[in-house]
């Protein structure tokens, strides 16, 4: 095992380290020069994998199960996964790009049309948001689902083209695979997913109540006759704006760069590296949103963001460094291997659970953002918005997990009725009378990022485990400004332990307790 590391850690990090850095350029410049050396390196990178001597190799050592040190096993484990991903035949690979080229292209390509004329999306959403007119909202949402006949086809085409290649390497369905292979174990997330739909549903119906009662009343209708296109969203996965709390106001005048920094210096974790590192503002050609990477795994650390002064981007760029301080605070004495999150959910939690912070009242006056007297005006609307936003989002994740599992292991059933069962039933949506489209293909995430959706949601789940853990032992202070006891114990417990244990075992020593839907819950149900 220890030869076989080496031999590994001798081709994949220079190609680790290429791939990272192609694709920041590409990023930033944005030219086809620039994506072109970026998608060769990760294809070099990605090549590694689909050695099949290798993975022989490892299938022998993980079969003797003669291994006692806990580091090489998990080394072996996340190998394993790797290389087992790796092992599909080639021309069937081609054929999956090639058919998730051609569907991505349809979605690329529609537009809406309104009234006889092509809207963007952007034009799309804030006639939703604003509209209080039932009959051109119902038709700017039928127009959006359009695209849900030119790619349904494709797309249960795709899905039994991906089940093939999940059979051929010994597993039921793709779902199955992508789970297991990120170390995930479907019946594990099935059962956190359970449990928070049982946390969740009594007060999102009462929630939900109220959104019908408000909007009922915006648009002069009965609460009955309310349907998905007087939601303000194409899905319903965002909250609805019900209550008044403008948050972009407070950070006009702010820099939110310097009160990022400011912050995570002030709790012990320096982000002055990151920063340093870092491509903060606006730039023709440059990638228009925002994302955090590890370039070397030994300190190198940058995020790309597209920084104005607005809550938006206060919340991004706490969330880029939440990513950027568990990258960069990685025990360096681990093997590359594991100088990595526990999953990738767990980072997302640690960058989920700072940004947060960009719209909490008591952040904003313990950074001077705002006054006391401001601070006591908007606590009581600011948690009801997160409360409403996460209640939201926490049903429509159900909607999209449930629905993505049960289309793998049956891709032949009705897929249109199934879809809108859940829709009624997580989300508490009306179906439109005699709907029977396939409204599951408008959402590009089944089709182009499949299985990845629930992620979003777990990392939300442990966001508030963590924050629960900290705020009860850690830190009384709610905002953790200038606690320096609190970036000490993200570094111990979360940081620095890296990819070593598998991500429960990591949340447990961390927490006391494997990852539950009860902190969530606690901090956004009562
Ligand atoms: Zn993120």
């Amino acid at each position: 095992m220890k030869a076989f590391i080496s031999a590994y850690e001798l081709k994949a990090i220079p190609l680790y380290k290429a791939s990272a850095l192609a694709s920041w350029n590409a990023n930033i410049t944005g030219t086809n020069e620039d994506y072109a050396i970026s998608e060769k390196a990760s294809f070099e990178y990605a090549r590694i994998f689909t050695d099949t001597k290798a993975f022989a190799g490892l299938k022998e050592i993980k079969e003797t199960q003669a291994m006692k040190d806990p580091l090489l096993i998990r080394q072996l484990d996340l190998l394993y996964n790797g290389y087992l991903g790796g092992q599909v035949d080639t021309t069937l690979i081609q054929e999956q790009i090639k058919m998730e080229t051609e569907i991505s292209k349809k979605y690329a390509n529609f537009r809406v049309t309104l009234n006889g004329k092509q809207i963007p999306d952007n034009e799309v959403e804030s006639i939703l948001r604003t509209s209080t007119s039932s009959k051109e909202l119902e038709a700017v949402w039928t127009g959006s689902k359009e695209i849900g006949p030119v790619v349904a086809a494709d797309i249960i085409k795709l899905v039994k083209h991906r089940n093939k290649i999940a059979q051929k390497i010994g597993f039921n369905n793709f779902h199955e695979m992508s789970l297991k292979l990120s170390g995930q174990d479907p019946a594990e997330v099935t059962k956190i997913f359970d449990e928070l739909d049982s946390l969740t549903r009594n007060n999102f119906a009462g929630l939900k109540g109220e959104i019908d009662t408000y909007f009922a009343k915006r648009f002069k209708i009965a609460a009955t006759q309310l349907r998905p296109w007087h939601y303000q969203n194409r899905y319903f996965q965002e909250a609805p704006e019900i209550y008044t709390v403008n948050f972009d106001k407070y950070y006009e005048k702010q820099d939110p760069v310097k009160l990022a920094s400011t912050y995570y210096n002030g709790i012990g974790l320096n982000v002055d590296a990151i920063l340093a590192k870092s491509d903060l503002y606006e730039k023709p050609g440059k990638n228009q949103h925002a994302f955090c990477t590890d370039i070397d795994r030994s300190g190198d650390v940058r995020t790309l963001d597209n920084i104005r002064p607005d809550s938006y981007w206060m919340n991004t760029i706490l969330h880029e460094l939440g990513h950027g301080v568990y990258s960069y605070y990685n025990d360096k004495d681990l093997p590359f291997i594991l100088r990595d999150a526990a999953h990738t959910f767990t980072t997302e939690a640690i960058a989920n659970m700072f940004g947060r912070l960009a719209t909490n009242p008591q952040w904003m006056l313990n950074m001077g953002v705002i006054d006391t007297k401001e601070s006591e005006k908007i606590t009581d609307d600011s948690r009801k918005a997160l409360r409403l936003q996460m209640l939201v989002f926490s049903r429509w994740a159900q909607v999209m997990y449930r629905f993505e599992k049960s289309m793998y292991e049956n891709p032949d059933q009705n897929l249109n009725q199934l879809w809108w069962n859940m829709v009624e039933k997580y989300q508490l949506l009306a179906k439109p009378e005699g709907r029977d489209m396939p409204d599951w293909a408008t959402k590009i995430h089944v089709a182009l990022y499949p299985c990845y959706y629930h992620n979003y949601l777990l990392g939300e789940l442990l966001a508030s485990q963590l924050y629960n853990y900290i705020t009860t032992n850690v830190s009384k202070n709610q905002s953790f400004v200038g606690e320096k006891a609190v970036g000490d114990y993200l570094k111990e417990k979360v940081f620095i332990p890296g990819a070593r244990y598998y991500w429960n075992d990591m949340i447990e020593k961390a927490t006391g307790e494997k990852l539950t839907a009860k902190y969530y819950a606690k901090q956004f149900v009562q």
